[in-house]
């Protein structure tokens, strides 16, 4: 069974994943499933506003000899307002032209779950500095973005947010 809210597949009452219960559609199924919409709409978007998106970033000094400062999660926000715009992330990050691919990784945390990491990699641009965003579909599909400073942008592939 896939669930109606966030597409996990699942052989349960209830989705282990969102809570939201299987339902049985008597009749015609399209018709049933139009009319269930609204409730649809307004569990997945209650559900998204549970889930937080964190960029993690790797802090250098760069004072001195270079020292590393430790982790930090720069918030995205929640995935509800993800899913209603595009959000940047307001820092300009410097960038290693030498790499033809960025590695990326993003900090996601559901509350009631521990929280997990996802990992990707991201085409590179030739701009000194760089600036990250993400978009989100309904489908809780993400993809990430680079922006350089003329305004050009490349995207990830779309991938699962959700595990
Ligand atoms: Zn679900």
């Amino acid at each position: 069974m896939k669930c109606l809210v966030c597409n996990a597949i699942h052989e349960q009452n209830v989705c282990p994943r969102c809570g939201f219960p299987v339902v049985e559609i008597p009749g015609d199924y399209e018709a049933g499933l139009k009319a269930l919409q609204p409730t649809v709409a307004k569990y997945r978007n209650d559900f998204a506003k549970k889930i937080n998106v964190a960029l993690v970033v790797h802090n250098y000094d760069y004072d001195n000899d270079l020292e590393y400062m430790g982790e930090e999660k720069l918030p995205f926000g929640n995935a509800g307002a993800l899913m209603s715009a595009e959000k940047w992330l307001d820092v300009k990050f410097i960038n290693v032209l030498s790499r033809k691919t960025f590695p990326v990784t993003l900090n996601v945390s559901v509350e009631g779950q521990p929280d997990y990491i996802l990992t990707l990699e991201i085409n590179n641009l030739p701009s000194e500095t760089i600036q990250v965003g993400i978009s989100l579909d309904e489908s809780f599909d993400f993809r990430l973005i680079f922006r350089d400073t003329s305004g050009n942008t490349v995207s990830s592939d779309a991938m699962p947010l959700l595990k």
